[in-house]
This record gives structure tokens, sequence and C-alpha cells, in this order.
């Protein structure tokens, strides 16, 4: 066993970040070789996600310099769960366990010493979770926490204030790999794979530099995809809205004949405006729930590949 750890970090836009990133990446992993924990052939891979900025230059210069950065340049841009998956596909042949993170350090390195702990006691899935968001506005912590709440009651089970960090053996990947579904939402699929996993808490930082590439209108989106993705349960809940639709006109048509035979049936006319608008607005947003799905499987069926490799620069051989 060669305890090859490699890091994945999807990069779109984060020329300001990444000589830091990386300086402090070399550190870490230097100190865990050291260590012992982990091979010399330990690799941290950056995933140019289509940046407009000089990105992928920075990543072609870090790998000129110490081949223990490599990169993934992507054809075009495709969000960060695409970037993600197509590094994670990339390297899992090289690797024993990869870690994914984020770019910006949000997520605070000091834990992968841990993740690695863990992975070398046997785990195959383990999980980041923030213990605090003391350093997140009260509106980001707000919107990202109900979002996990929303996100389960909907049916898209997924692990409380876990993001994507995470570390994955190679047999996790390799479970991974076997979900063909193009709508990928990896915190949903991730543990559905099974295996031994465990979680890791630490404390989310601020973004050091650069602004940040989720606002509010993507998580929204990344939420109805990740629950659409997921589960059928909102097609289930429009049924059940049906119903109980159903059952409320049941009430109304007594209403109604008892109104009739008192002989008070122009009175009704609200009743029937706010019943029609109501009863109208339903439907629309039934039909869009629906139509969501449909989108899906039309996606689905089209079988496109999620991310296209432009370029693999990656250096196997050992380190002198
Ligand atoms: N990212 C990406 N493609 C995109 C948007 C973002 O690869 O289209 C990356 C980004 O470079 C970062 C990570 O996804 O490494 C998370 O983004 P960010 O830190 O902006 O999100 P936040 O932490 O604010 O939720
Ligand atoms: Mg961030």
């Amino acid at each position: 066993m060669d305890n090859i750890l490699y890091l994945v970090i999807p990069c779109y836009n984060e020329e300001e970040v990444l000589p830091e990133t990386s300086s402090r990446l070399l550190e870490k992993l230097g100190s865990l070789i050291k260590l012992g924990k982990i091979s010399e052939k330990s690799r941290v891979i950056f995933v140019n996600d289509g940046s407009k900025d000089r990105t992928w230059e920075i990543i072609e210069e870090l790998h000129q310099k110490n081949r223990i950065f490599g990169g993934i340049n992507l054809s075009r841009n495709r969000g960060h769960q695409n970037a993600l998956l197509a590094g994670l596909m990339t390297v899992k042949d090289y690797a024993d366990m990869v870690i994914s993170m984020d770019a910006d350090l949000q997520d605070d390195i000091n834990a992968i010493d841990e993740m690695v702990d863990k992975y070398l006691s046997g785990m195959d899935v383990v999980y980041g979770v923030r213990g605090s968001r003391d350093t997140d506005t009260v509106f980001k912590k707000f919107t990202a926490e109900s979002f996990y709440k929303i996100m389960n009651t909907m049916g898209a089970n997924t692990v409380f204030n876990h993001a994507d960090y995470r570390l994955m053996s190679r047999r996790a990947l390799d479970g991974l790999a076997q979900y063909g579904e193009v709508n990928l939402f990896l915190r949903g699929i991730v543990p559905m794979i099974g295996y031994p996993a465990d979680v890791v808490y630490y404390n989310r930082g601020e973004r050091f530099a650069g602004k940040s590439k989720y606002p509010l209108g993507k998580m929204l989106s990344f939420a109805v995809e990740g629950i659409t993705s997921l589960s059928t349960k909102p097609i289930r809940m429009i049924t059940a809205l049906g119903f109980f639709i159903f059952i409320v006109s049941i009430g109304m048509l007594i209403y109604s004949l008892v109104q009739h035979f008192m002989g008070a049936t122009i009175v009704g006319w609200t009743t029937l405006m706010v019943s029609v608008w109501a009863i109208g607005g339903l439907i629309l947003l039934s039909l869009g729930v629906v139509g969501e799905y449909i989108g899906k499987i039309y996606l689905e069926t089209k079988a496109r590949p999620r991310f296209i490799v432009e370029q693999f620069l990656n250096d196997t051989d050992e380190m002198e």
C-alpha cells in the first residue's frame, strides 16, 4: 500500500487565490509526506473550469516549477459539480485516496490530517463538516442552512453542513464512476455509494481573496438541481396537494348547493375569483415541477458527456 493522496481543486477565475493556495497546500502535503502518512507520489491537481482569467497559465507555471502540482483543463465552463467530477474521475486511477476542496481555502486544510488518519484506519469516505459558520454573513448562514433543511424535507438526503470537502478512497470513487447520470449531484450520491464513512469537523474561514462564485441565484438553482436529481418527492407532493384540493372542493360543492337553495347565488363572486386564481396558479406550479423532471429525462436520454478534458498535466514519477 502506497497511500498516494491526490487533492482535487476546481477553479473558476481563481487567479487571485491560486498562488497563496498552492503554497499552503505544498506545505501541508510536504508535512504529511515527512510524517510518512502519505506517499511521495501524492499530488495537487487543479481543475480549470473554463476560467476567463489567467487561472490555467498559473496552473501550468506551478506544474513547471514543481511536479507536485498538476492540472486538468476542461474544454469550457461546466460549473463546480462537473468540474469536481472531472477531477475525481481523471485522477482516480492514480491515487489511493482523493480529497476534494475549494480553491479559496475556506475549508480548513488542517482537517486533511484527520481525514487521512480516518482513511488509514479503514474509512472509505470522510466528510468534512462545518462546525460553525461564525465568519459567514448572517444572510449566507441563513440561506445555506435553509438549503440543507429544504433539501432534506424534499427527499434529497445529504450530510448536514457538509459541502464538497471530503476524502474518498479509490474503491469509493470506482463506485461513484458507476453512477452514469448526467444530472449528478455529488453530495447526494456519495452517501448512496455506501462503504464505511466518518466525519471530521472543521471551522469554515473567509474567502481570503476574490469574490464568491456562488451568488444566491446560483445557490437556488443548485438546490432545485439537487432536489430534482435525487428524488421524486416534489411530484408526490403535487399528488398530495391535488388530493387536498379535491377534499376542499367537496366542501365547496356542499357550500355552493346550500347557498343555491337559499337563493343567494350571486354572492359567490369573490369565492369564485379567488378559487380560479388559486387553482390556476397551483396548476401552473405543478406543471412546472413536472416539467423539471421531463427536462431531466430529456437530458438523461441524450447522455451527453458531463465534461470534456482538453489537457491533463500530471507527472506520476517519483520525486527526488
Ligand atoms: N467553481 C467552479 N466552477 C464554477 C463556479 C465555481 O469550478 O462555475 C469553483 C470555485 O473556483 C471554487 C469552488 O467552485 O473553488 C467554490 O466556489 P466559491 O468559493 O465561489 O463558492 P462559495 O464558497 O462562496 O459557496
Ligand atoms: Mg468559497
